[in-house]
């Protein structure tokens, strides 16, 4: 993506809507423009002779000598003419800062429609409408009409919010964190999110990308390249909408508990992408991402000359999946002739109040040397015996000297403010507080996880899609949207083990098929109407073929006691399977608007909502995505064979998770399923019960 990048990089830029009254976007554009851009400004303005003291031309036709990028400021109703005009001129860069487009209602949907095919017809590399323009730092580049200025770095940073732009750039100055590019994606009539992913993964000058989404509108493009990208590039979102109002009444635990939040957090941990949910996460995690080493091990060494603070951190090295490293004896020796008498040499390194910077520095040197640390955590409390400017210089030279990550934590007010800002300047991460410190270590140990994962390969089943189509067919046939046990056979098409059964109509059928099934059997209401069948009594395991036609009866009026007007389809006879050999567990998917099929497993029977001990994972699903998936979830160990049990097959259950996401896949037409309980037992799995949501048409 070369040429998204050419955005950042112009000559000269032409501004569109420029002038100089007073308290204009216009004004403030092109004044911020002339504030240290490198490059050549012009005023583009019919009604403007000059501008700022510039000379102003009546359009972007009648400039003279070439213009790389245009700023459009104009009011909405001419915008899509001025764009128009810029393609005719063989202009290839537009940032579109005027708003009144699809953020306005159906007259500004039909304008952003225009606007499109206009940038389509000429093939434009076009930001917005409704940004609030972009900021590139190499060339002094401020296109925006936000106040104050961003500093030189290596962070890119994109945005679907422009007010989130304007907040964050303001505190990034007092955080001293600086940027390479910045965008304001506006409206996305053309370049989305992911353009930006794709073209700041290929920039040199872009050590970690940043951004702040409220939705992704291609979710198979957006995990297909921001995939490729973090193999080199770390990616960190702040995704809002965390918290999602309750999903729509579903007709599965899957579609219960699959709402859209679920989809954004599997597809960011499929593409690598690093999720934040603060905008103090967003920067602190890039920080590190930024600018430190790969960890060689997860062991982190803690030195600090306050024990509380260090206790702090040694928690939550624990909390985050890191270790805190052991000294084996030689360092601990080393230590000892560098420490006090009454300090001991163990981690969390406590060099106690009394410390001066020598002390600071012998132990610095002596873990770094001898420690195998995998990072290391300076924590320091400001006291007379150094100077804290002075530390955080001597801090910088070390960390610029070792292979080791190193992060501090200066605590404090206005000596640890002004020492923060001389790590800052020379790349040293530093937080206020030691746990967050530890977290963003925890960030870096996750990044390098996913940057060293096998790429993910999807395998294909061979399966008999033709039949799997004909049960769909045949229900859409019928009018039929909900199907339940009855609709196995779409499982068994798929190479899904499942247990004998048969649908039946009559209390003698049931006698029959029970008499042919087995010595005693499962037999379940089949209802449209009824999804959680066991709920209304609608499940009797255990049954003897003499006492079938008797529980059919049962089993009808339970049904019509527990609702009228419910449709009973008949009787579902099933073989009984000795579900106690094994654990029950629930495999699903659901259809994402975003992101299509977001398959679901967690630990199941009729508790599945209450526990909601579950792991997602965007469809298609290759062979390790699968199995994370069974390794995730908090009961993980009760696979494992907890309790003296036998360990599940877990590679059965990996199995069936991907023929179901190869189901979901070649099926759109299915909105929901799942299998709940699959019996996971030590010698293979089983769909036990089947629940599937189909569009009516
Ligand atoms: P629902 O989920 O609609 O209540 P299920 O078919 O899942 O109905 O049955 C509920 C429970 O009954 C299952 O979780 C399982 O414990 C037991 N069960 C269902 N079918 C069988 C079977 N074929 N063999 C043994 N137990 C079964
Ligand atoms: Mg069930």
């Amino acid at each position: 993506m070369e040429r998204v990048t050419d955005l950042f990089d112009p000559d000269r830029v032409a501004v569109v809507g420029a002038t100089d009254r007073a308290g204009s976007i216009g004004r403030a554009v092109v004044e911020n423009l002339l504030d240290g851009f490198r490059g050549e400004v012009v005023a583009v303005n019919p009604d403007r002779e000059e501008v700022l003291g510039r000379p102003c031309y009546p359009s972007v036709s009648e400039v003279p000598g070439p213009v790389d990028l245009v700023v459009v400021v104009v009011p909405a109703r001419v915008v899509v003419p001025v764009v128009e005009e810029v393609g005719e001129c063989g202009i290839d860069n537009v940032v579109v800062i005027s708003a009144g487009f699809g953020e306005t209602g159906e007259e500004g949907a039909r304008r952003e429609r225009d606007l499109r095919a206009v940038a389509e017809r000429y093939d434009l590399t076009l930001v917005g409408p409704n940004s609030l323009g972009i900021i590139s730092t190499p060339s002094g580049l401020n296109a925006t009409f936000v106040e104050g200025d961003a500093q030189p770095g290596s962070i890119s940073f994109l945005s679907q919010s422009g007010a989130f732009i304007a907040a964050v750039l303001d505190w990034a100055v007092t955080r001293h964190i600086g940027f390479k590019d910045v965008v304001s994606l506006g409206n996305e009539a053309v370049l989305d999110e992911v353009d930006f992913v794709e073209a700041w993964g290929d920039d040199p000058d872009t050590d970690v990308v940043l951004g702040y989404v409220e939705d992704v509108d291609d979710g198979r493009r957006f995990i297909e390249t921001t995939r490729e990208v973090t193999r080199e590039t770390p990616v960190v979102l702040l995704k809002s909408g965390r918290t999602e109002a309750g999903a729509s009444a579903a007709a599965s635990h899957t579609g219960s508990l699959a709402g859209s939040d679920r989809a954004y957090e599997a597809a960011f941990q499929q593409a690598g992408v690093v999720r934040a949910d603060t905008v103090q996460e967003l920067f602190d995690y890039g920080q590190v991402l930024a600018g430190e080493p790969d960890l060689s091990n997860r062991s982190v060494g803690i030195l600090t000359n306050a024990g509380g603070p260090g206790v702090l951190a040694a928690d939550a090295v624990e909390d985050t999946g890191l270790s805190l490293a052991t000294f084996d004896d030689a360092t601990r020796e080393r230590l000892r002739s560098v420490l006090p008498r009454h300090a001991t040499a163990r981690n969390p390194l406590d060099i106690i109040g009394d410390a001066g910077l020598d002390r600071f520095e012998a132990a610095l040197e002596v873990l770094l040397e001898e420690g195998d640390l995998g990072s290391l955590l300076v924590i320091a409390c400001p006291t007379a015996l150094f100077d804290f400017e002075e530390f955080a210089d001597r801090l910088a030279d070390v960390a610029e000297a070792s292979e080791t990550p190193l992060v501090t934590c200066l605590m404090g007010g206005e000596s640890a403010a002004r020492a923060a800002r001389r790590l800052a300047e020379r790349n040293v991460p530093n937080f206020f507080d030691p746990a967050r410190a530890v977290q963003s270590l925890g960030v870096l140990a996750e990044y390098q996880q996913f940057r060293t994962r096998e790429p993910a390969t999807v395998e294909r089943f061979d399966v008999d899609t033709d039949r799997a189509a004909a049960v769909l067919d045949r229900a859409t046939e019928r009018g039929r949207t909900q199907l339940g046990p009855e609709a196995m056979e779409l499982l068994d098409a798929y190479g899904i083990p499942v247990p004998d059964g048969q649908l039946v109509e009559s209390a003698s059928a049931a006698a029959d098929a029970a008499a042919h099934i087995g010595e005693e059997v499962v037999m379940k209401v089949v209802s449209p109407d009824i999804v959680h069948k066991s709920d209304v009594g609608g499940v009797e395991v255990g049954v003897a073929p003499a006492e079938a036609s008797a529980v059919y009866e049962t089993l009808l009026a339970r049904a019509r006691a527990h609702d009228p007007d419910a449709e009973v389809l008949g009787v579902y006879v099933q073989e009984l399977v000795d579900v106690e050999s094994g654990v029950e567990v629930i495999a699903g998917a659901k259809r994402d608007p975003q992101f299509g099929p977001l398959l679901m497993f967690g630990l199941g029977g009729v508790f599945v909502e209450i526990l909601e001990d579950i792991s997602f994972r965007v469809g298609p699903l290759a062979p390790a995505e699968a199995r994370a998936m069974t390794e995730e979830i908090r009961s993980a160990p009760m696979l494992r064979g907890a309790r003296g049990r036998d360990p599940v097959d877990i590679d059965a259950v990996v199995e069936v998770l991907q023929r179901l996401s190869q189901l979901a896949a070649d099926f759109p037409r299915i909105r929901e399923f799942d299998v709940n309980p699959l019996v996971a037992a030590p010698d293979g799995a089983l769909a036990v019960d089947f629940r599937v949501t189909v569009d009516a048409d």
